[in-house]
């Protein structure tokens, strides 16, 4: 049997390439697909449960001729979202599995669940799964699912990785898990296997563990059976019928398969890597590939028993406790693309491809010596799918009613699968999900972009490659750039312009005073025999801010941000949406669809809410009422009836789409929703002498009288017709000015000509965040999310309660209000010189009370600024009282940090910048 050590040294022979590296150049992809089977280290695997080739034999049993929901594939994604339905009251859900469930790719999983994330939705929905895994399955079916509660420990080598898990480890207080920082000789102590003498420290989680896959599905289809579901094996689903309703909508009508069709409006697609092929069956694209995933299984270990699973993050491998043995696996910089994938794979592995692999061994040998002299029992090399962020695809795709997305799980999903099967679940039942599931949402993505097979290859890959890497604050993909560049982009790079992706548009971030800095094609970091680029002026100025101190371009920050407070700068968000909503019925849905009043005189402008039925918040954007026009151009359409232009933040444009398409066909408004996105820009100018900047620049009046707060018009700047609105996203006197493509650039440079001798200036978006947060203005998706209300983020101005309209989300707001609110958002101010990013444990009187969703430091106060929600440990509503009376502090990787709460913004509280007041 090779060992570990062996393996390497053989890897090491081979010509060309070198070990330590392990990105020698090879081939992109695999080369015939192999199939061949391999052992699996499960005792009971449904593999050896049940002869192969059993789809030959027909359904496992009579299809029915409809059903409410169809869940396609049994693997983790299917048994989950299955049960969750069954328990949430769905009779007669079907699920169709192909061959025999876990076949897929579930069936040879690692089962590694970690409860910390850096996300706190994640924390939830890890907490979601564990406690059904190893609490709710066992009590409702009186099986055990194979849970095994080892532990996890995280390895960190370096300091940026430790503060990363004590970043993690402040997070966990405020959900109640449990963790412990360890020194290396406290690791030690724990794990008298490891070496520990290049470490920096550990993060120990003791109610980490293990989930076994068939155990896990077995029991949650017979718990799913037991309310009624019904689990279909060796039945492929062949094609999904589509109809089109009498307002012209497509939507879900039937399942087909070689035994007959289900009738049914809602299908589930938990196809794994095959989900592609079935939204192809639909008509819908889902953006995912499928790779090569791997882990060895070792031979016996003296004395490994009971130890705890270990993630070391900088060696990019994990190793997980296998009974007296180690499993071993790892993200590689250059996995395997399966380009073929065959849909005759069932229980299947691919043969291991050492030339990979090798790159995990030496790490796993450094963590765990006695690894040197281990054999290898055998190897296990499945197919998983990737995404382009590494998140799931989850939720209603935006092709096709009754179309549900539950893949993509970026080897995350047996963890994720009981969280994500519950949000499902929900997301089927009521509409929308739970939790704040934008992040897992297929609506994050342009729509441009889920057939952009380039894009999704390559945005994959880096994930993938970037999996164990330090989620820095700041940091950008190299992947999958320039998809969307506005008519400014040009000017802004020889302006120095840092870019942000966003949407596959390219924002400004920030402007680098030392010269330009392009994003280049993408180089796969010199995998596949690419040539990685050298002196990548962008790459370097991202790796510089790989830090949880202050960034080193703090400074320039600072700069942007008091140039804006004290004369002005300007900023492009071209990459807005901008929508119109217009004709016969568009004063109806704009009364039901946003929350605040926008039923003014044309020329009005209003900022308001989304709200979802639960009364969260599924967007906040600016709505201006539009006067009919005799022609159309890109700043109006040609409408009867009325009309209203809709200015929405160009990362969530199509989440806006989405929700407003869907609400317009449930309700059936007859109107259109018009998209001019690409067809304008938009430059924001922005602080005290924007006013002597535009007045120069502009045919228009633009004193308080003539042109007020939250108004627009048509005017002509530098002799171009643009819509000019003025609003503020940073606290400043200012106007944005909505741009005809063409006329962008002209109207730019006109604006910095006259703008230099005032003092304007470019700023990003890295000054936009940090104006915002000090002016206390709300970031739709950081401290305003699909789970808040507007009432619990201090938004109830734009909520028209006082009027008898009824709006979307109107009963649940009423609801809240007459009991009283559960949780509040508190603007909290740290003064010692901190910086904060979020997700730091909040603290009151001694007790966690929650945690910071945005933070930022404001540079006109001076502070680090810190959002987040409040709540009483008792149970009782937050009044204004019990926030003002308390005593708080912020955990910062571990540190606590005393911390004022404020219920109004504490930088011009009395808004007079707005006014023009200085
Ligand atoms: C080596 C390896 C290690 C991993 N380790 C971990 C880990 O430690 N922790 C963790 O959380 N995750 C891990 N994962 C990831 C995890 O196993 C997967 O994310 C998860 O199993 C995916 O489940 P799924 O239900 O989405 O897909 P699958 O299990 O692939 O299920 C999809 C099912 O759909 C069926 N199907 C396809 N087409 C059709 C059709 N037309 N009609 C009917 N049925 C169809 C297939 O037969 C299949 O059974 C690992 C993955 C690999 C490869």
């Amino acid at each position: 049997m090779a060992s570990l050590s062996r393996a390497l040294r053989v890897a090491a022979t081979r010509p060309g390439r070198s070990p330590a590296q392990g990105l020698g150049p090879r081939a992109l992809t695999s080369g015939a697909g192999a199939t061949t089977e391999k052992s699996v280290p499960y005792e009971r695997t449904l593999k050896e449960a049940r002869g192969p080739s059993a789809v030959a034999q027909g359904p496992s049993r009579p299809l029915p001729s409809t059903a409410n929901v169809v869940v396609i594939g049994g693997g983790s994604l299917g048994c989950q979202t299955l049960y969750h339905l069954a328990k949430l009251g769905v009779s007669g859900a079907v699920l169709l599995e192909r061959d025999r469930l876990t076949s897929g790719t579930t069936w040879h999983t690692a089962g590694l669940l970690w409860q910390l994330r850096p996300s706190d939705v994640e924390v939830e929905l890890l907490a979601h799964t564990r406690r059904v895994v190893s609490r709710d399955l066992e009590e409702e079916t009186g099986l055990h699912t194979g849970w095994i509660q080892n532990g996890g420990l995280f390895i960190a080598s370096n300091r940026q990785r430790l503060d990363e898990y004590k970043r993690l480890m402040s997070l966990g207080k405020a959900y109640g898990v449990e963790s412990h920082v360890l020194s290396p000789a406290e690791t030690k102590a724990l794990y008298p296997l490891m070496n520990v003498d290049d470490l920096y420290g550990t993060l120990y989680v003791p109610h980490d563990g293990t989930m076994d896959p068939a155990g896990t599905c077995t029991t949650l289809s017979r718990a799913a059976a037991a309310r009624g579901a019904q689990v279909i094996e060796n039945c492929p689903v062949t094609g999904i019928r589509v109809r089109t309703d009498d307002f012209g909508v497509r939507r879900v009508a039937a399942v087909e398969t070689e035994h007959g069709s289900i009738q049914t409006p809602c299908v589930v697609n938990c196809a794994g890597v095959w989900a592609d092929a079935v939204g192809r069956m639909a008509g819908v694209k889902v953006p995912l590939v499928a790779m090569h995933h791997a882990y060895v299984v070792t031979e016996r270990i003296e004395g490994i028993q009971n130890m705890p699973n270990v993630r070391d993050h900088d060696a990019s491998v994990y190793l997980r406790l296998q009974g007296d043995a180690l499993s071993v696996g790892g993200y590689e910089a250059n996995p395997i693309f399966w380009e073929e994938v065959s849909d005759k794979f069932a229980f299947g592995l691919f043969d291991l491809d050492w030339d990979v692999f090798t790159q995990h061994i030496e790490g796993a040998i450094n963590r765990v010596p006695v690894l040197e002299k281990t054999g290898i029992k055998s190897t296990v090399c499945g197919p998983e799918s990737f995404t382009p962020d590494h998140k799931p695809l989850m939720g209603e795709a935006p092709e096709v009613r009754g179309f549900f997305l539950g893949c993509g799980f970026n080897s995350a999903g047996m963890m994720l699968g009981g969280g994500c099967g519950r949000e499902l679940a929900h997301w089927i039942v009521h509409g929308r999900p739970e939790k704040d599931m934008y992040g897992y949402d297929i609506r994050r993505f342009h729509h441009s972009l889920t057939d952009h097979r380039r894009w999704i290859r390559e945005r994959s890959h880096e994930s993938y490659a970037k999996n164990y890497s330090v989620v820095f604050p700041h940091d950008e993909p190299l992947a999958g750039r320039n998809m969307r560049t506005d008519p400014l982009h040009e000017e802004l790079l020889a302006r120095g312009c840092v870019f942000q992706e966003r949407h596959g548009w390219e924002r400004p971030g920030w402007f680098n005073p030392g010269g330009t800095a392009p994003v280049l094609h993408y180089d796969y970091y010199g995998a596949y025999g690419n040539q990685a680029h050298q002196g990548y002026a962008y790459n370097r100025l991202l790796a510089d801010e790989y830090t949880f101190d202050f960034p080193p371009h703090h400074d320039v920050i600072k700069q942007e941000c008091l140039a804006c407070r004290g004369a002005a700068a300007v900023f492009d968000m071209s990459y807005f949406g901008k929508f119109y909503l217009v004709g016969a019925d568009a004063s109806k849905a704009a009364d039901w669809l946003f929350s605040a009043d926008v039923s003014r005189p044309p020329g009005s402008t209003v900022y308001t809410c989304m709200l979802n039925p639960q009364g969260g918040t599924e967007s906040d954007l600016t709505v201006s009422r539009l006067a009919p026009g005799p022609e159309a151009s890109a700043l109006a359409p040609a409408f009867e009836g009325d009309g209203f232009y809709l200015a929405v933040g160009g990362a969530v444009a199509q989440h806006n789409w989405s929700h407003i398409t869907t609400v317009l066909q449930d309700q059936r408004f007859r109107c259109q929703l018009i998209d001019s996105s690409e067809d304008l820009g938009m430059i924001s100018i922005q602080g005290p002498a924007s006013r002597a900047v535009l007045q120069e620049v502009l045919d228009a009046d633009l004193s308080n009288e003539a042109f007020p707060f939250s108004t627009h018009k048509l005017v002509r700047a530098a002799g171009h017709l643009v819509r000019a609105m003025r609003l503020s996203f940073v606290g400043e006197l200012g106007w944005e000015l909505h741009i005809p493509r063409p006329s962008c650039v002209p109207v730019y440079q006109a604006v910095m000509a006259v703008g230099a001798k005032h003092g304007l200036v470019n700023a990003g978006y890295r000054a936009i965040d940090s104006l915002s947060i000090e002016k206390g203005y709300r970031h739709w998706h950081a401290d305003l999310r699909p789970d808040d209300s507007p009432l619990e983020a201090g938004l109830a101005f734009t909520c028209k309660l006082r009027s008898s309209t009824p709006f979307l989300g109107r009963e649940a707001l009423e609801k809240q209000r007459a009991e009283g609110l559960r949780r509040r958002l508190v603007c909290f101010t740290v003064d010692e010189k901190v910086p904060m990013f979020g997700l730091e444990a909040i603290w009151r009187d001694g007790q966690a009370v929650g945690h910071i969703r945005r933070a930022d430091f404001g540079f006109a106060i001076d502070k680090t600024l810190a959002y987040g929600y409040v709540r009483d440990p008792s149970g009782g509503p937050v009044s204004l009282d019990f926030v003002k009376n308390g005593s708080y502090s912020l955990e910062r990787m571990g540190v606590t940090y005393p911390a004022q709460a404020h219920v109004k913004s504490p930088f011009d509280p009395d808004n007079k910048r707005v006014k023009g007041i200085y």
